[in-house]
């Protein structure tokens, strides 16, 4: 594999890259269409994520993570999802969503009871923020969480939660209201374990893309959990929600940049092998500067995206350019998945093409984690 230049790609980011590239090309290419047709969550693949040390790639090495940075998560979930997005988002909700919050803003006591368990692949952590009735508008949840004499029970449910109905999911993060305050609803963000009384987990079956992925609906029935399960203090709740959809938002960029570059990989096989007109259709100018866009628009995001990461390694700012790179790279994942299928021709409609599924995969990029629009008022606000 050619190594790839960049002033902020250290030698051990190209050795992770190599390792996860071989990796998903020899343990989740030969699985992946399958499972997408079967529409099959894979525990064995999840495990094999969690031995090639996927989960709690930036947790310290005290609660059993590798203490790496931002940019090297990044370039793992990029590797995943030029192969299989529904892997790459098993392995980027479980780190960005689940166990961010938990790092950034858990006690030391909830940290050591939380993370050690979640870092091997056999159990996975979700982020529960979005509701029936509160997508885009998240302070419209319905979810709530009454303080007892000897804890919280919440009632409400959450729909669309990534990892968080499949047995190995063990809980998540979730947001709900915990009061009023001068008219205002008071949001707090409490950590509940899929094993608390009154919780309940369901599938949501036949989607059109990361079919292989668990996407989940959670009930929540007089659901207790003791009173120490507060992350964070009461009424922080809805900060640390759309603090850690700043981290998200690099992974879905990870995954809209390594489903473009994966996508582009396959239309130039095809473009040079493909014979119509005695040439290979590489040598139609129409085809190659298909090919040509394609390479710009994969340069520009990979440029920014590892920006971002480097600004939030630095401890700097990062929410603006987390919002342009989430909103350019899932649109940027569209063109070339669309450019790519048409390369491909009517081969591209058929089942058995791979860019089939990537065409499919990259739909949910402009509306998971803010949608385009929403990601647009975002970025408005920087104006
Ligand atoms: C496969 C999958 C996995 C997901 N994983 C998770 C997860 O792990 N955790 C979690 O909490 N959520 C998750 N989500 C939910 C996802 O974040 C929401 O679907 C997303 O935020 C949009 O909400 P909505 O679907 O309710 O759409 P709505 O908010 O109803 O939006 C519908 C349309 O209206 C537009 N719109 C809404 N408000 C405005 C506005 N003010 N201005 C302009 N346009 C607007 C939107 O852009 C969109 O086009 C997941 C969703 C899917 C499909």
């Amino acid at each position: 594999m050619q190594k790839m230049n960049h002033p902020l790609l250290k030698e051990h980011h190209h050795a992770l890259r190599e390792q996860i590239r071989h990796f998903a090309e020899t343990e989740i290419y030969p699985l992946a269409a399958e499972l997408d047709e079967k529409a099959t969550f894979s525990e064995h693949l999840t495990r094999r994520m969690g031995q090639m040390g996927l989960f709690g790639m930036c947790i310290p090495e005290e609660y059993g993570g590798r203490n790496l940075d931002t940019l090297s998560y990044i370039i793992a979930v990029e590797e995943l999802a030029r192969i299989d997005g529904s892997q790459a988002v098993t392995v980027a909700a479980h780190n960005s969503l689940g166990l961010g919050p938990i790092h950034q803003y858990g006690t030391p006591e909830q940290k050591k009871h939380y993370l050690p368990k979640l870092v091997d692949g056999n159990r996975l952590w979700a982020f529960g923020l979005t509701e029936p009735n509160a997508g885009s508008d998240a302070k419209n949840i319905a979810t709530r969480a009454e303080k007892t004499s000897d804890g919280w029970v919440i009632n409400g449910e959450k729909i669309f939660i990534t990892n968080s109905s499949s047995a190995l999911a063990a809980g998540m993060t979730l947001l709900a209201c915990t009061g009023e305050n001068a008219g205002k609803k008071v949001y707090s963000t409490l950590l509940v374990e899929s094993n608390a009384p009154g919780y309940r987990k369901e599938p949501i079956l036949n989607k059109m893309m990361w079919r292989a992925a668990d996407t989940g609906r959670v009930y929540f029935n007089n659901c207790k959990i003791p009173a120490e399960n507060i992350l964070g203090q009461e009424g922080q709740g809805l900060r640390i929600m759309l603090e850690t959809l700043d981290s998200g938002r690099l992974s879905i960029a990870a995954m809209g940049l390594g489903l473009a570059q994966g996508a582009y990989e396959l239309a130039a096989k095809y473009a040079k092998k493909r014979v119509q007109f005695g040439k290979t259709l590489i040598n139609f100018q129409n085809i190659s500067f298909k090919l040509a866009e394609m390479q710009v628009k994969i340069e520009l995001a990979r440029n920014t995206l590892y920006h971002a990461c480097w600004l939030k390694d630095q401890g700097l700012p990062f929410g603006r350019e987390a919002a342009i790179i989430k909103l350019y790279t899932s649109e940027i994942a569209k063109e070339i998945a669309d450019e790519a299928l048409q390369i491909h021709g009517g081969y591209g409609l058929i089942k058995s093409s791979d860019i089939e599924r990537f065409y499919r995969d990259q739909r949910i990029l402009q509306i998971g984690e803010g949608t385009s629009e929403i990601l647009k008022l975002v970025i408005s606000k920087y104006v």
